[in-house]
């Protein structure tokens, strides 16, 4: 094969796991020349990035907001390359959450900021002040998508983090809790801090970029949903000439001298290549599939700092026949009778409606779906008495129905499909170990936004990790771009030049 003037060999690559990292980095590998293969347990692409159907209606289990949705942010073209978005509309919402309590009041983010600086000023004049810092703060972030700063070089994360230094060091250090102390109003102190998918301890800084985004109209949904989303790259995957084997899992890493040389599947099959990428789940990959023989003190303490609580790991989605399409699509309610579940009391039901995209009910039906943090432990040792873990998923969406149905009179009665999804149900699915989502390691900081925590292993040549594990970040973009990076390191290390074609 000739590229940049000089003969180069097909090298081959084996990936291990089809969620978004994989696909991508499948992509960009078959792009840049390599003999591409992605081995996926599941028998579907996505990994987390995933909808299912139950009764006509679908569940979507993953997307929110999508970084680069729009063309004004530069992760719009990676969608782009990867086929991800094409023949599929986006939607933007006009609010990005709306928080109600029981007394009536209603506080709306809206995603234009001008109209939510009125809003906010309409609810609380006394609070002008804290209003206009918060918005004026939101502004500031309108030019700048941190994002998409894994596309860039370090000389220039460093020439557009510099001028903007004093923001993120001011606003990385409060949380929406601390800044919801400064209104005078007691209604604002209360709902400001549930504003961001009602997670807690969420610095301004992140709050701020996706205001920003959502009013820039780069963050927003793919029709579809998340698993149609998953389908188009792989499409785009296949259709470039990548191989892909579902229902393949792998049991271990193969070695020799130290260097990854192959994999062998859960069938007792052994597969070789040049270089083995993991896409999958990082406790999985590092301590079963390579034994534990490939880790620093780091990595030990990462894995041995697992959270059991978990934000948005249990869901409780109905199908309704009812038309909701006047209705908000984020909700935080809070709520009279607060609702206990695995002995957590809960004050709030944050509720999407998913009343913007018609492809997941049928007419005049719709999709809603109430979130909580969870402890996987607790569901662990249910799910060991099959009887009683159905039991308490039953108890829960009862719960959320009665809760529900005093806000949307009648609902009760028109609730004709009912799914439980627990942090056992994200283990079951992705092979993710204790259901977790990577986190950010907490003595690292901005050297793991640089550098990915666990892109490669100390002492293990010919391997490398991509995705949230590799990264210990979440979110679809940083999967997607860190199989790009890894791409653009492999056609560097081997004298490629890296193409996005
Ligand atoms: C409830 C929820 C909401 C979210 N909302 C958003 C959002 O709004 N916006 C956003 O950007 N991000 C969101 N995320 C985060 C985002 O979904 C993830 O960060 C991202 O999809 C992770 O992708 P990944 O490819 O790194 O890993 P995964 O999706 O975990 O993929 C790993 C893949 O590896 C496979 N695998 C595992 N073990 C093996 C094995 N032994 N052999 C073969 N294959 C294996 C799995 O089946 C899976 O397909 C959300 C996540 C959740 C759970």
């Amino acid at each position: 094969m000739l590229k940049g003037g000089k003969i180069v060999s097909r090298k081959s690559i084996i990936i291990i796991g089809a969620g978004i990292a994989g696909l991508s980095a499948g992509c960009y590998a078959v792009m840049n020349g390599y003999d591409t293969v992605i081995f996926e347990a599941h028998d579907k692409p996505g990994g987390l990035c995933t909808s299912w159907n139950r009764r006509g209606y679908t569940i979507d289990g993953c997307i929110h907001h999508l970084a680069g949705s729009g063309p004004s942010s530069e992760l719009y073209r990676v969608w782009q390359e990867l086929g991800a978005l094409e023949g599929r509309g986006m939607v933007f919402h006009d609010e990005f959450v709306r928080v109600e309590d029981p007394e009536g009041r209603a506080f709306t983010v809206y995603t234009d900021i001008d109209r939510l600086e009125q809003h906010m000023k309409q609810l609380s004049i006394a609070d002008a002040e804290v209003i206009e810092e918060y918005t004026r703060a939101a502004r500031r972030f309108l030019n700048i998508d941190l994002l998409a700063f894994g596309l860039l070089k370090p000389w220039q994360i460093g020439m557009k983090s510099l001028p903007r230094i004093g923001d993120f060091i001011k606003w990385g250090k409060i949380t929406l809790e601390d800044f919801a102390q400064k209104f005078k109003d007691p209604f604002l102190r209360k709902a400001f801090p549930v504003i961001q998918y009602g997670f807690s301890g969420i610095p301004m800084l992140i709050h701020l970029n996706f205001l920003a985004g959502c009013h820039n109209r780069t963050l927003g949904w793919p029709s579809g949903g998340s698993l149609q989303f998953a389908r188009s790259i792989e499409r785009r995957y296949t259709a470039l000439g990548g191989r892909i084997h579902y229902r393949s899992r792998v049991e271990k890493i193969l070695t020799e001298d130290n260097k990854a040389v192959g994999v062998r599947l859960s069938d007792g099959t052994e597969h070789r290549a040049d270089t083995i990428v993991s896409a999958a789940d990082g406790h999985t990959t590092i301590f079963g599939m390579l034994e534990g023989k490939y880790i620093d003190d780091g990595i030990s303490k990462y894995y041995q700092a697992a959270p059991d609580y978990l934000d948005m790991s249990l869901q409780v989605s109905l199908g309704a026949a009812r038309d909701m399409s006047r209705e908000p699509h984020a909700l935080a309610l809070f709520l009279e009778d607060p609702l206990e579940v695995s002995g957590k009391k809960y004050e709030r039901l944050d509720i999407e409606i998913f009343n913007f995209d018609k492809n997941l009910a049928p007419p005049g039906k719709t999709v809603i779906k109430a979130m909580f943090g969870a402890s996987y432990g607790y569901w662990k040792d249910l799910r060991a008495d099959r009887e009683r873990y159905e039991y308490q998923k039953q108890e829960i969406a009862r719960a959320v129905i009665d809760r529900m149905d005093k806000r949307f009179p009648g609902l009760k009665g028109q609730v004709e499909m009912v799914d439980v999804a627990t942090p056992v149900t994200f283990e079951n699915y992705t092979g993710n170990w204790k259901g977790l989502q990577a986190w950010m390691p907490p003595d690292r900081g901005f050297g793991t936004m640089m550098n990915g925590f666990t892109r490669s292993l100390p002492g293990l040549d010919n391997f490398y990790m991509a995705g949230q594990w590799a990264e210990a970040m979440i979110g679809i973009s940083t999967a997607a771009l860190s199989g790009r990076n890894l791409v653009r390191h492999l056609c560097k290390k081997y004298k490629r030049l890296f193409v996005t074609k």
